[in-house]
């Protein structure tokens, strides 16, 4: 499945919060043989955001997840700014306000929060889209949101890191699982040829086996290291044909007189 994430929250962009929660999903997507195929990330800005998810929705991607903003404060606007993305009308959604209660009340009882009862602001992250379906929060308070807009599924998640892994895992995992497809990354560091030199060789690799992304990252470190890494998406007899071409790189840089150290 092709998936996009949308990382929404001005912390981010000042610099105050490190984006975390793009990368912790990236890894997960892609391990289960799914496409991260573009990572966006933009400020709490109710234009900004109702555009973006339009635009990430004429991409088509099968599914998009974003991160941030359903909180009860008056810039956590993710919500509103989507339900204009897409047209439709914020509406009270009765599942979402109860379970939110429900919250609040233990809180209350237990004596975690002095204010009782449904305030302007714990209500507010009841409003959902219309024709959405809430997604429990197990670990905060503001429900996550599932809506189904032309051929692909939003899942709208809490930003805290906390939060949106535990939603990630109960309801979008199941879901990588069940339409699981195959990737394979294996690769090795060498040293004693650059990354340049080698090029031309894996340039020709490239061609051989277009199915394959064959890539050099420097690694600056002691001594100049380069890590060749091959990544596959879904391909047919892709662990055989990756050994293979591994295999072959391995010669080049034998033959150039390079020092292959195999990763642990
Ligand atoms: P909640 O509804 O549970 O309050 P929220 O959706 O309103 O969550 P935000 O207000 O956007 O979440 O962010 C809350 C906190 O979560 C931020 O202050 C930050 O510490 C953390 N956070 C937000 N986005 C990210 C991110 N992309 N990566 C890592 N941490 C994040």
């Amino acid at each position: 499945m092709k998936v996009e994430l949308l990382i929404i929250g001005n912390e981010i962009l000042i610099g105050k919060t490190q984006d975390t929660n793009s990368n912790w999903m990236a890894k997960r997507i892609t391990k289960y043989g799914h496409h991260v195929k573009r990572i966006t990330t933009i400020g709490d800005e109710l234009e900004t955001i109702s555009n973006t998810i339009q635009k990430i929705l004429d991409r088509k991607p099968d599914i998009i997840i974003t991160s941030g903003g359903l909180g009860p404060t008056f810039d956590d606007m993710t919500l509103v700014a989507i339900a204009s993305g897409l047209k439709r009308k914020l509406e009270l959604n009765k599942r979402a306000y109860n379970s939110i209660k429900k919250v609040y009340d233990r809180a209350y009882k237990k004596g975690l929060l002095q204010l009782e009862g449904m305030t302007k602001e714990r209500e507010k992250m009841a409003y959902l889209p219309q024709d959405s379906t809430p997604l429990p929060n197990t670990v905060g308070t503001a429900p996550g949101v599932k809506i189904n807009e032309r051929n692909s599924t939003i899942f709208i998640l809490p930003g805290v890191p906390a939060e949106l892994k535990a939603m990630f895992r109960n309801i979008i995992v199941p879901i990588l699982k069940e339409k699981k497809g195959n990737f394979i990354e294996k690769g090795f560091l060498f040293s004693g040829i650059g990354e340049s030199q080698i090029a031309a060789y894996t340039n020709k690799l490239e061609k051989k086996y277009p199915q394959l992304w064959i890539k050099t990252h420097p690694k600056i470190g002691l001594s100049v290291q380069v890590e060749v890494s091959i990544t596959a998406f879904n391909v047919e007899d892709g662990e055989e044909l990756v050994d293979k071409a591994l295999n072959e790189i391995r010669e080049i840089v034998t033959k150039l007189n390079g020092k292959i150290k195999e990763r642990e």
